[in-house]
């Protein structure tokens, strides 16, 4: 009988499945053809330290070391400039502030984005260590490593149903009956559904849309080393990605679980913000895309046992932060899973167990 069945190929079940694959037996289903389909082969693929609220903070603090660790090469340093304009003073102090950004001058920001519209833009402020993170290698490396511990990883497989009986459940998928101890899911922006598949009552992790314009960027300005840029409020951002722009209206519309898409006036709001900060005009849209941020009714990650059945684990909620909190997310997972001791402790933990709500 298989040890643990994790439901979700996106980072949460994959980084999950590498940690527990050297100690148990572990099968994990994805419901598509194709692993890293839905919200995890959508991101932007950015870790900023400081982002998100104190708990979310905790992880990607955590989780540093081992992004940044020598010999994997995950992070390739950005930076990221938060931009203000007339207006927006009280808004861009606190942002700063949350960011853990420093004040610079207009004309050190220029420096960083030699296209910026001087005339239009009031307050800068930076800070030089946040990264792109290299997502596909990060997956992959989560990937072979559970492959190397004999994990299993069936795509094309949905979880259909389960029951608990005698302390083993009973899981009928699309594609066959298996047999497990315990269930962990980490079914994304379908966990609550998942979990009522199961019989557990669902938690209200609500799934809201995000959606990205990737443009050329403007003739004869080479855009490769710019920092990302925010708007105040988190109302746009934008980044340089393989020699193109990717621009988020930063949109947060909640939505039911789907295979998500971008529209077009979303998009262009997005896209209008930045070129109002740039002089340099926008060349054609290459592609678009939208995935799902998926969050706990507070924001925090739900991570362990739920507390009406000590079989089944959440690994859920990950919202804007699958990427960046992945590694010591997926450890404290494990860590509860296998009774080891944990490394995240005391109000940290208490506000991460689905036992909270
Ligand atoms: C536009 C955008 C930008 C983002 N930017 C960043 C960023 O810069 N940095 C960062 O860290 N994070 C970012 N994120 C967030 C990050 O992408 C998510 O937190 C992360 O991908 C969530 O991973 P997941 O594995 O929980 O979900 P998913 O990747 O969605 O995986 C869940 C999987 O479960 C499967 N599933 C569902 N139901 C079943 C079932 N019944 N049976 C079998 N399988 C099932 C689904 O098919 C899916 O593949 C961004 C997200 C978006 C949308």
């Amino acid at each position: 009988m298989t040890d643990v069945v994790i439901i979700g190929g996106g980072i949460a079940g994959m980084s999950a499945c590498a940690q527990l694959a050297p100690y148990v037996k572990v099968v994990l289903l994805e419901a598509e053809p194709e692993l890293c389909y839905h919200s995890s082969g959508r991101s932007a693929a950015t870790y900023i330290e400081d982002y998100g609220n104190q708990v979310t903070k905790a992880l990607n603090k955590a989780s540093l070391t081992f992004l940044k660790a020598e010999s994997q090469g995950f992070l390739k340093k950005r930076g990221l400039l938060l931009l203000g304009k007339k207006g927006q003073e009280a808004q861009f102090q606190t942002d700063s502030e949350d960011l853990g950004l420093e004040c610079i001058s207009i004309d050190e920001a220029f420096k960083l984005a030699p296209a910026l519209n001087k005339e239009n833009i009031t307050r800068q402020a930076y800070r030089p260590d946040v990264y792109d993170i290299d997502t596909n290698k990060l997956y992959e490396y989560y990937r072979k490593s559970a492959l190397e511990h004999g994990a299993q990883i069936r795509k094309k497989t949905k979880l259909k149903t389960a029951y608990l009986k005698n302390k083993k459940w009973e899981i009928e998928s699309s594609d066959g009956y298996i047999s497990a101890s315990a269930l962990i899911n980490a079914a994304g922006a379908w966990a609550d559904q998942v979990a009522e598949l199961c019989g557990v009552s669902k938690l209200n992790i609500q799934p809201y849309k995000r959606s990205i314009a990737r443009m050329q960027a403007p003739a004869g300005i080479n855009v490769q080393n710019w920092p990302m840029i925010d708007g105040v409020g988190e109302t746009w951002y934008a980044k340089p990605d393989a020699g193109s722009l990717i621009i988020s209206p930063a949109d947060k519309k909640l939505v039911e679980p789907h295979d998500a898409w971008a529209d077009d006036e979303t998009l262009a709001a997005g896209v209008d913000s930045f070129q109002g900060i740039i002089n340099a005009p926008l060349q054609r849209m290459l592609s678009n895309w939208a995935g799902l941020r998926s969050f706990a009714p507070d924001g925090n990650l739900v991570i362990g046992p739920d507390k009406n059945n000590p079989y089944f684990f959440w690994f859920a909620g990950q919202g804007g932060y699958g990427f960046q909190t992945a590694s010591a997310a997926s450890r404290l997972l494990s860590d509860l899973f296998l009774e080891r001791k944990v490394s995240v402790e005391g109000e940290t933990l208490l506000a991460l167990l689905p036992g909270r709500f």
